[in-house]
């Protein structure tokens, strides 16, 4: 009763309090929001980069910067396939092919051809979907479905997986994993999917070469023969300009069986 001093001094450090219970808060909606920023940077990262190894062994490339290997993806396709098996025969290169299920179903003669070339043949999913946010039973089919297409398609057993857009998180890998494949990305991405002139795509390629020598490591380049239809002619031009580079340089060509 009767403190008027001390009744001011509560009610400073209560308004004390105040301000510093909203600073603190500020402050902690910062950090929260910032881990958040790290945790779904992280994710994705670690999801969609395409060397990262944070989900699990994921094959890019060995230490050899003279190995090259050229990887072609979304096919078998009528409009460029035949055209790129008949350049690699002519220059005996032995490159990968990540097919897609469905594409095998409407071309299984073409994606014989592929096989019966000598080429590996890789999983590349039914129908291309996102793996990194597919349900776990939709990832395992779609993995699964595809492995027993092609082996009853081509008669060989497949060893290699590569996600659709490189996507993935561990069930993925696990899936992969559980049918004795190894999964496989890139470490040259040439965009060949937009359309572009052929000396753009070699550009990228020749800059993803020497940049990976640098960082004395082999070459894993990332191409497309498919989509189904899809005009991919600059990729079948880019590669045999990096074909003539590579011989020139004394590159050797290997498929990511090398590396695994
Ligand atoms: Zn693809």
């Amino acid at each position: 009763m009767g403190h008027p001093g001390g009744g001011t001094a509560t009610l400073y450090s209560a308004e004390r309090n105040t301000v510093m219970d909203t600073s603190t808060q500020i402050k902690t909606a910062v950090a929260i929001t910032t881990l958040a920023g790290l945790a779904v940077g992280g994710w994705f990262y670690a999801a969609l980069y395409p060397t990262s190894q944070l989900f699990g062994r994921v094959v890019i490339a060995g230490d050899d910067s003279a190995e090259v290997a050229l990887t072609y993806d979304d096919g078998p396709n009528p409009a460029a396939t035949p055209q790129l098996l008949e350049l690699l025969a002519r220059h005996n290169v032995r490159a990968t092919f990540f097919l897609i299920g469905r594409h095998v179903r409407q071309e299984p003669a073409l994606a014989r051809e592929i096989a019966a070339a000598g080429h590996a043949i890789g999983n590349h999913t039914m129908t291309h979907p996102w793996l990194s946010w597919q349900s776990a039973a939709r990832v395992r089919a779609e993995i699964a479905d595809t492995n027993a297409l092609l082996e009853d398609t081509l008669g060989q057993r497949i060893r290699l997986f590569r996600p659709p857009h490189g996507a993935r998180r561990p069930v993925v890998l696990r899936a992969a994993a559980e049918l004795g494949l190894h999964t496989v990305n890139w470490n040259i991405i040439t965009h060949d999917w937009r359309p572009q002139p052929s000396a753009a795509i070699v550009e990228k390629i020749r800059n993803g070469i020497v940049r990976n020598e640098v960082h004395g490591r082999g070459s894993n380049v990332l191409l497309h023969d498919g989509g189904m239809d899809q005009p991919r002619m600059p990729s079948v031009q880019a590669t045999e300009v990096v074909i003539q580079d590579a011989f020139a340089a004394k590159r050797r060509f290997v498929t990511p069986e090398a590396w695994v």
